[in-house]
């Protein structure tokens, strides 16, 4: 009998741990993390210092200080027309990772299909694994990240129970179209599915777009749980704080899974989420403008370095091929850029089950091109 489980034992440790820990080792700038390089507003960051010192810092309510779920609630109508009630429908977890871990816990059975798109953010498919779920993954393809609909439409089959979807896509850097998510609501509702929408960036799209949540779309309200995180939304990727909004059937059980994995989540900052997220529109405007300035700068840099850029219409990310500069694969590239360049980016294929792409990087959108030019003669072969 094995001693441990099997998902987890031997799982390799992250991509993004790895680079790190490279990037440390040799002083490079670290862009293959998912965190911004400047840290959110200190107007925020101020009233969580506050609060430690004259709130109480005892365990808040287990589904989360009602500030906080009044402000989400305020947030889903301000920005979505998604109108809930606080009380029911809204869930507080620690990160939008933990209110993933927790829907997996809730929703699915041993044995339940759960369809996922790739390339996707490295914690699903073990959290779907542990709970059960058997992945169907449907591929989405560089550089127009295409959502091919008859593709998605095989996936489904009577044991479809889930449909998870990031929208915007890490590390694709796409936003859906209205049209593609039109077609993935249909099928939803036609198969009788549950939708969990990963939406972290939700704040963070670009040239003119709307985030469109999938929990908009016709049918879609009674059968969709929309996680949100402030560590996207205000720059603060340190406090983990993560939200969910989701009909009370399904929020029930998934605040029941929450309640016996971390049960709450600190009380300090839950009131900074809450007054980062009644902040006026100006801010919320200023992070994606921010951040497609900065989408932009590093696209037309590395364009000139020889890179050739997929679009990026929101994330924190870029994404670039690397078969124009070099004959190796993504990861031997992203190690000897990390060495001899100075710069650490993640190889794409580490988003795939198996069998990715070999030819693409992901890079961090950075503050200045310094990052990718500083010593861009080590990026030549
Ligand atoms: N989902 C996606 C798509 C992400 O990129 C990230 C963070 N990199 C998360 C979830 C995790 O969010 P949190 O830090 O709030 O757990």
């Amino acid at each position: 009998m094995a001693r441990t489980n099997p998902i987890y034992t031997g799982l390799p440790t992250t991509i993004f741990e790895v680079m790190s820990l490279l990037a440390r080792e040799h002083g490079a700038i670290n862009l293959g993390q998912g965190f911004p390089d400047t840290d959110g507003p200190e107007s925020v960051r101020r009233v969580a210092a506050d609060a430690l010192l004259e709130q109480s810092n005892q365990y808040p309510p287990m589904l989360g200080a009602p500030e906080l779920r009044q402000a989400v609630a305020a947030a889903n109508a301000r920005f979505h027309d998604i109108t809930v009630d606080w009380k029911t429908e809204i869930l507080v977890t620690s990160g939008a990772t933990e209110a993933l871990s927790d829907c997996m816990a809730a929703l699915l059975t041993p044995g339940d299909e759960v369809i996922l798109f790739e390339p996707l953010y490295d914690c699903y498919l073990p959290l779907v694994r542990r709970a059960g779920g058997v992945p169907k993954l449907v591929r989405l393809s560089p550089p127009g990240w295409e959502l091919d609909v008859a593709a998605l439409e095989v996936a489904f089959s009577p044991r479809t129970k889930v449909v998870l979807l990031n929208n915007p896509m890490n590390p694709a850097a796409k936003v859906f179209t209205a049209a593609e998510l039109g077609a993935i609501a249909a099928l939803v509702v036609r198969h009788d599915a549950i939708a969990i929408c990963d939406e972290v960036y939700e704040h963070i799209v670009f040239d003119g777009r709307r985030h469109l949540p999938l929990m908009s779309f016709p049918g879609m309200a009674e059968r969709t749980v929309r996680i949100g995180s402030a560590g996207k939304t205000l720059s603060l990727t340190g406090w983990k704080v993560g939200y969910v909004t989701a009909p009370p059937a399904l929020l029930d059980p998934i605040a029941k899974a929450h309640q016996f994995t971390t049960f709450t989540t600190p009380p300090n900052l839950q009131k900074a989420v809450a007054f980062g997220l009644n902040q006026d529109d100006a801010y919320f405007a200023g992070l994606a403008r921010d951040l497609e300035g900065k989408r932009d700068r590093l696209s037309a840099g590395l364009g000139r370095l020889g890179f050739a850029m997929a679009p990026a219409e929101g994330t924190y990310f870029v994404v670039a091929d690397i078969a124009g500069l070099t004959a190796e694969d993504d990861v031997s590239f992203c190690r000897r850029i990390t060495i001899e360049a100075g710069v650490a980016a993640v190889p794409l294929s580490a988003f795939y089950d198996k069998d990715g792409p070999t030819n693409f990087i992901r890079s961090a959108l950075p503050s200045a091109m310094r990052c990718w030019t500083r010593r861009s003669s080590g990026l030549h072969p």
